[in-house]
């Protein structure tokens, strides 16, 4: 959350054949306007993808990936050499985070460092940590300026010389870079199915950011997204826990390398740990209850992987569970943290968040309360950001013997081994040699084939998609023409709203389509509007919907053969992003409405962070494509699809619920799906977990268990045949759920195991063999900690079924 002030910045795999790229169709890319544009060439027309690899097991992946490959440096005497020479104040100062505003003037691109504030905050109080950006996204140049005189104030006029860890929200691509590469927002990536590529996005996402000299990134997020109204949706991997453990360990490998201290990586941060994504209302950083069997069966997996796959750092829950703030809890951010997952990297507070505990959550009577409750629950770094009185409080409180000095030094340690591995003692100045690798041409490639795979399509009645190149075409509705809605929040600026910061070399929606079916054979007319609303950003909802001259858009519609209209949301980023309805906007109902009594087909294109809800326009529409955010590719990867250029392959990771109250993820009680009440189903969504079309056809066959009887010690290998069984080459997401058919606390009526995103030829069959342990069959019991028990379960791929048991 930010302040007023700041409200702007604001598998065993047997083979047919071998890996093929994506089917080559020519998609040159000549736009109309504006003339600046830069030569990038679709996946397509490549001929080669750059993540050639598909995955042919979500588990092979996920083992080889979450193995920490750092080289062990052990730089213990190091630190406690250094330790013992350091003040009370020198440790305290290095647990304090202060925002960039601390040591800078000026705003927007004018922010430059202020030598008194400087000399105040680093050299004064000897803070350890800068964050975020003051207004909006910096030139590489600008960022190498700012970082080199922190370090330098840090290194040669300390006594210490201990450099500053930078930190940076680069969540979708260094996104407060100008010039980096912006990639689909988590939900997208999730969507794609593809860890793979997840790696790959986040080395580029590394690169980029570490390239300006900042060596910490706050991402990635790993809460889990089961809570479709939460503004923060999108910044997650959806709704299934072991989907989100693949590819939240793929982000964290992508961001760390097997080097962290190397040139081209970052520190992760690990956010926000746990529980932050599922508040009962749905609104941000607002109560949530969450017993502990289900926050370990469904909001620490993703952590405790990330952990293993040696996650440099976390940041914690600004929200509440079961009465207790994110920022006291003891038992999480100690007992579970450090004792059972072994973590050793540091935890950073969010943004304010110990003043909240008086201000919002009134734990404690005043700061310094905070301060200590803060640091004995586990609180190693404050991100205070904008003061000093959590160095002032903690130094108060030592110093009265509340806080003991064991607590300060083992936090300390832990800030210092960070900056010892990530190799900021050696070298912590920014290199002019990285700034080329900003924007190079393979990134926005990249991006792009990121874009391409999350493209979900949802609905396509008697083959209403792909269009051919030559009808004509009404684009309406309001992310038409919108790079806004195409990425969303932590973009450029921390709403993502400035649509006059974006590269002017890359299409929207609108502009892709003219590019690739000409101009003339395209009439856009917006119909409605998204802007946002006066006031404060970080306390109105900022999406305010209006009508645009719809009835010029139904004009227009008569002319056309074919209308595309591109609904959903702006922008929104934390609170300013919380909605009273889920239901989609009624300007955008009533244009989609108005369109549909016109007779004309509709290709319904949905740009949004959370499944809106559509139930009064969806059976009206002949084809719908989930676009999520796809970031600044989205444009090209849209008309893509739409004209045939790419064969969508993205399946959607959550429940798109049909009603407001049907808020049921796949992961249900068995009763649920049953009609239990007269009809009126509780699990009834709009779109499945899971679900995608495609333009070819995939068949399943062959499912077979290597045995019937298991005991838990035994691997149980799945085997199944999937094949192209249509006219062009694809990639179809293989699926493997088991269902546990009785156990003692009541089942989810069936669970994501494994998947595999597999490239076929038409004709083309692939025998995927998965293989299942114990730990796929468990679940976490009434005390708190997991639970085998013997009974029958129901393995579920493909349409297909087969039932084994458990001794
Ligand atoms: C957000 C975090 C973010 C931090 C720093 C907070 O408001 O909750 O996700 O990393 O700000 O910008």
């Amino acid at each position: 959350m930010r302040n007023v002030a700041l409200a702007f910045c604001a598998v065993t795999l047997s083979l047919c054949f071998g890996l093929l790229p994506l089917q080559m169709v020519n998609s040159a890319r000549t736009f109309p306007e504006p003339q600046t544009l830069r030569p990038v060439v679709s996946t397509q027309a490549r001929g080669a993808e750059i993540v050639s690899a598909d995955i042919s097991d979500s588990d092979e992946f996920f083992q080889r990936t979450v193995r920490t490959a750092t080289p062990e440096r052990d730089n213990t005497q190091k630190i406690e050499a250094l330790l013992k020479r350091m003040t009370l104040e020198e440790k305290i100062g290095q647990m304090t985070q202060l925002t960039i505003s601390m040591i800078a003037t000026g705003s927007d691109q004018n922010i430059k460092i202020d030598p008194d504030k400087l000399e105040k905050a680093i050299v004064k109080y000897g803070v350890g940590s800068i964050l975020n950006v003051a207004d909006q996204a910096l030139t590489v140049d600008r960022w190498q300026e700012i970082i080199a005189k922190i370090q330098e104030a840090a290194t040669k006029k300390t006594r210490l010389g201990i450099p500053v860890i930078y930190g940076i929200d680069s969540i979708h691509g260094a996104n407060y870079v100008q010039g980096a590469t912006l990639f689909p927002q988590e939900i997208g990536m999730a969507a794609t199915w593809n860890p793979e590529l997840m790696k790959h996005a986040a080395e580029i996402t590394a690169s980029e950011t570490r390239a300006v000299g900042i060596p910490w990134s706050f991402s990635p997020v790993l809460d889990i997204g089961r809570q479709p109204l939460w503004p923060r949706f999108w910044e997650t991997f959806g709704e299934d826990p072991y989907l989100a453990k693949v590819m939240g360990v793929a982000f964290v490998r992508g961001l760390e390398g097997s080097d962290v201290a190397s040139q081209d990586h970052v520190a992760a941060c690990l956010k926000h740990y746990m529980g932050y994504s599922f508040p009962l209302t749905g609104r941000d950083r607002t109560p949530a209850w969450i017993p502990e069997n289900y926050l370990r069966e469904y909001f620490l997996p993703t952590f405790a992987a990330a952990v293993k796959a040696g996650a440099q750092t976390i940041m914690v829950n600004s929200g509440e569970i079961n009465g207790t703030p994110g920022h006291i809890n003891h038992h999480i951010l100690t007992e579970i943290l450090r004792d059972e997952l072994g973590f050793k990297g540091f935890v950073v507070s969010d943004w304010e968040d110990i003043k909240k505990l008086v201000t919002i959550w009134r734990v404690a009577a005043n700061e310094k309360e905070a301060t200590r409750m803060a640091v004995m629950a586990g609180i190693d770094m404050s991100m205070v950001p904008s003061d000093y009185s959590f160095s002032d409080q903690l130094l108060a409180l030592v110093k009265e013997g509340a806080v003991p000095q064991t607590r300060i030094d083992e936090a300390v340690r832990r800030i210092l081994r960070v900056k010892f591995e990530l190799g900021l003692f050696e070298n912590s100045m920014p290199n002019p040699a990285l700034k080329s690798k900003v924007g190079i041409v393979e990134s926005p490639q990249a991006s792009l084939q990121a874009a391409s795979e999350s493209m979900t399509l949802l609905k396509n009645t008697s083959h209403a998609l792909p269009l051919s190149k030559d009808r004509k075409v009404l684009v309406t509705g309001p992310t038409a023409d919108s790079m806004v809605s195409l990425n969303n929040g932590w973009s450029y600026v921390w709403q993502g709203s400035e649509e006059s910061f974006y590269p002017k070399d890359h299409p929207t929606i609108r502009r892709a389509i003219e590019a690739k079916i000409g101009a003339a054979n395209v009439t856009y007319l917006p119909g409605t509007k998204i802007t946002r609303a006066a006031g404060p950003s970080n306390s109105t909802p900022t999406d305010k919907e209006e009508e645009v001259d719809i009835p010029a858009a139904v004009r227009a519609a008569g002319n056309a053969d074919v209308v595309i209209l591109c609904l959903g949301e702006g922008s929104y980023a934390e609170t300013p992003g919380n909605i009273t309805d889920l239901t989609l906007g009624e300007p955008q109902l009533k244009l989609a409405e108005a369109i549909k009594a016109t007779g004309k087909p509709i290709v319904l294109v949905l740009v949004e962070g959370r499944p809106r809800i559509i139930n009064r326009i969806a059976d009206g529409a002949n084809a719908i494509l989930m676009a999520y955010n796809p970031g600044n590719e989205g444009g090209q990867a849209v008309a893509d699809v739409l004209f045939g250029d790419s064969n969508p392959s993205g399946k959607l990771p959550f429940t798109y619920p049909r009603t407001p109250n049907g808020l049921i993820t796949y992961d249900h009680k068995a009763f649920e799906t049953e009609d239990t009440a007269f009809g009126n189903m509780a699990f009834n969504p709009q779109f499945y977990f899971g679900q995608g079309l495609s333009y070819t056809s995939f068949a399943y066959s062959d499912l077979v268990l290597g045995q019937k009887t298991i005991s838990a010690k035994d691997e149980l290998s799945v085997s199944v045949t999937v094949s192209n069984s249509g006219q062009r080459a694809g990639k179809e997401v293989v699926q493997l759920y088991v269902r546990d058919l009785v156990a003692s606390i009541s089942p989810a009526r069936m669970r994501l195991k494994r998947f595999a995103k597999v490239y076929l030829e038409p004709g083309q069959k692939r025998t995927l063999t998965f293989k299942l342990r114990s730990d796929d069959l468990s679940f976490i019991g009434p005390n708190n900690k997991p639970l085998i028990e013997p009974g029958e379960f129901d393995v579920m791929v493909g349409g297909l079924k087969d039932r084994f048991t458990l001794r």
